[in-house]
């Protein structure tokens, strides 16, 4: 302790005290300390007594006195701190140096140096109350009293006379004083030794508490450690497990995308993408299965092949939105009548097939088809129309008909076919004989592609009479087809037909070919120029060469285009308006007229009646059929021609059989009559004939 003391600076010593030493070493150093403050004190006052004791006039040998009492008194205060007596015995002997000081002090300068004193007093009870000392407290007491008393004893000025009762009175005083001080000061040590030995017990408890917490602290800290180490290597196995979840995730969605993909595969591959029905692919599979299972010959299956009756003229007037959209409700409706282990799918176009998986009497398939036929009889409700359908149906039973799936599709195929040719919206079950159908029609084809190399076509022109003048005005162009194998084949039979082959575009640029010839050659034989109509086939009118080739027709025969009129059907109208719209345009503008034939037959919508720049209607022969004494709707024609008269078109009636017609039509201002009553279709040569 005083080698701290010794070793450092008073600044870093209290600086010390106050920090960081124990209670119990504070308690020691502020005593020696005080102690030592106090002798340099001392030490410093006798320095300053001699120049003061010169000037006080005081004798050489009082200043001499004191000036070795003082250093005596400071010097041993300063070492007793330092030597290693009983601290209690170090306190007494420094306190009575102090005394010794300040009463020679005193008593060398007692006049003068009173207020000195005080003055000391003031700065020792100043250090005392700062060194929270009590033990100083006590001495400083005592150099109180003894100043004082002596002051007024030795005090020249109250002229008090010293006797030998007045010292033995301050001896006695001073001594009962010093035993009080005595007492006080050993209970107080003892006090303080038990506190002291209790301090050191807790500092050495808080020392093996604060060991302890240390060791818990480094234990914490240790653990805090490990803590974040772990925390690390939680936050990388998180960190791991959020890519792996991440991975799993993209894995889950490619797998969900991969199942879609096959899905839509499969959803492709064997459904109809319009109506969702399995596809002609996943029909012929089913038939596949079917006919491969089932071996015994007791079993049955039957293959129903349905072909609505209507559609191509719902598609071709109304347009293939509204083709699709019957598609989809025939289909539903087909899929709420038809048995749960029957399977319907959509061939394709407007044909259906129903796979009857069950063993079932002919009896009983009949009646259930016949259900399902008679369905499809009511009427369709479509977004903006109503429309009426029906379905030929053809039925193969295996393995009668046929044992394989495609001998069986070809079977009820031709079932259906029959139904068709015998007037449409019936039920065929397929007899051996209906193959020779089939046959026919293949052959039937092969015979119309040769007949295309064979130029077996020419052309009959029937008259077009004006109502007002009672001449010809002009010839309708018609087709035929002289076949070797044949004979005459009817243009309603074969143009289909070549219609499907894709025969149609070139036949029917030949007839235009042909068609401007004989303008060109009646006018130059009979000196008549004589307009000719040539039917025009959506198919062809659609096909993106037809203006090119028909100008290039125009230009190679130089005919006057005013005397060729097209006859279209109202179908062509229907799909792209814009694009028939510019094309008939482009048609008139070379020259050549606009009919709409059939008119009546088909949607008849006042729209393109309207819109479109056509020159002539055609009134069919359906319509002009209406035209009797005894219909209360005939005014019905009338009325149409009165229309397409305010629009600044021609009217044309078709068909006309007999004279009421003629006169009907005559009166109500038709401008041509076409028809048997004045001409059948006439050959070139007849046609020269009627003209003469
Ligand atoms: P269409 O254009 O309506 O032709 C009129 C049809 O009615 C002709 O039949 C004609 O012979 C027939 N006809 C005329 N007057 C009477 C009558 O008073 N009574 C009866 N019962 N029938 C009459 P055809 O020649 O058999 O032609 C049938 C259809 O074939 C034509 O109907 C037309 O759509 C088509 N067609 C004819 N020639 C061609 C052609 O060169 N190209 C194209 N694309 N189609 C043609
Ligand atoms: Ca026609
Ligand atoms: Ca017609």
């Amino acid at each position: 302790m005083f080698k701290l003391y010794r070793n450092y600076p008073v600044k870093s010593i209290l600086q010390g005290i106050s920090s960081s030493t124990s209670d119990a070493e504070r308690f020691m150093f502020e005593n020696i300390l005080l102690a030592q403050t106090l002798g340099l004190m001392i030490f410093l006052a006798s320095l300053l007594s001699v120049p003061l004791g010169i000037m006080w006039n005081i004798t050489t040998s009082n200043i001499i006195t004191e000036l070795i009492v003082m250093i005596i008194s400071s010097g041993s205060l300063y070492f007793t701190a330092q030597t290693k007596l009983g601290e209690r015995l170090k306190r007494h002997i420094m306190s009575a140096f102090i005394f010794l000081a300040i009463l020679t002090t005193y008593i060398t300068f007692h006049e003068q140096l009173q207020i000195l004193i005080w003055m000391i007093l003031i700065i020792l009870l100043l250090n005392t109350a700062l060194s929270h000392s009590l033990i100083t407290i006590y001495y400083l007491g005592a150099v109180a009293i003894i100043v004082i008393t002596t002051t007024v004893v030795y005090n020249p000025t109250t002229n008090v006379t010293l006797d030998e009762t007045f010292y033995i009175a301050f001896v006695a005083i001073f001594l009962f004083i010093i035993a009080i001080i005595i007492v006080i000061n050993l209970t107080y040590r003892y006090i303080i030794s038990q506190m002291t030995e209790r301090f050191i017990d807790i500092s050495l408890q808080k020392d093996e508490i604060t060991a302890l917490y240390e060791e818990v602290t480094a234990t914490e800290e240790e653990l805090r450690e490990q803590n974040e180490t772990i925390t690390d290597l939680y936050d990388q196995l998180q960190a791991n497990e959020e890519e792996l979840r991440d991975q799993y995730e993209q894995l889950e969605i490619s797998n969900e995308s991969l199942i879609l993909h096959q899905e839509r595969l499969n959803f492709l591959a064997y459904k109809d993408t319009l109506t969702g029905l399995p596809n002609r692919k996943m029909i012929l599979e089913q038939l596949d299965i079917l006919a491969n299972i089932q071996g015994d010959d007791h079993d049955q299956f039957a293959l129903v092949f349905i072909d609505l009756d209507n559609f191509k003229n719902v598609n071709d007037t109304m347009g293939h939105s509204v083709g699709d959209e019957l598609l989809v409700q025939i289909s539903e409706r087909m899929t709420k009548m038809i048995h749960k282990i029957d399977l319907l799918g959509r061939l394709g176009g407007d044909e259906f097939a129903l796979l009857i998986r069950r063993n079932i009497s002919e009896e009983s398939l009949m009646a259930y088809l016949q259900r399902i036929h008679d369905s499809l009889q009511e009427p369709f409700k479509l977004a903006n129309y109503q429309v009426n359908s029906g379905a030929s149906f053809g039925v193969a039973i295996w393995p009668l008909d046929g044992k394989s799936s495609e001998d069986l599709l070809t079977a009820a195929d031709t079932a259906m076919y029959k139904a068709k040719e015998s007037g449409k919206n019936e039920i065929q079950f397929f007899r051996e004989s209906m193959k020779q159908a089939i046959l026919e029609r293949i052959e039937m084809e092969y015979a119309l592609i040769k007949a295309m190399e064979n130029k077996e076509f020419y052309l009959e022109y029937q008259p077009l009479i004006d109502t007002a003048t009672k001449k010809t005005a002009g010839f309708e162009a018609l087709l035929r087809w002289q076949s070797p194998a044949y004979g005459r084949v009817p243009p309603l039979k074969f143009i289909p037909l070549a219609e499907d082959l894709g025969l149609i575009y070139d036949l029917g640029l030949r007839v235009i070919r042909e068609v401007c010839k004989k303008i060109i050659e009646l006018a130059d034989c009979c000196e008549s120029e004589k307009f000719i109509a040539i039917n025009v086939s959506p198919l062809q009118f659609k096909n993106p060469d037809f203006l090119k080739d028909v100008q290039k027709i125009l230009q190679e025969t130089g005919v006057n285009p005013s005397y060729i009129e097209f006859e279209i059907t109202e179908s062509v109208f229907i799909d792209n308006i814009k694009e028939t719209v510019y094309l008939l345009e482009s048609i008139k503008h070379l020259g050549i007229h606009i009919a709409i034939d059939d008119f009546g037959t088909g949607y008849s919508s006042l729209n393109y009646i309207l819109d479109l720049p056509i020159d002539t209607l055609k009134i069919d022969k359906s319509f002009s059929d209406k035209i009797t004494s005894t219909n209360p709707k005939i005014n019905v024609i009338s009325g149409i021609i009165s229309l397409a008269h305010s629009l600044g078109m021609k009217v044309v009636s078709e068909g006309i059989e007999n004279e009421y017609q003629v006169n009907y039509l005559e009166n109500n201002n038709c401008d041509i009559i076409q028809g048997y009553y004045f001409s059948k279709p006439l050959s070139e040569a007849d046609m020269k004939k009627f003209l003469k």
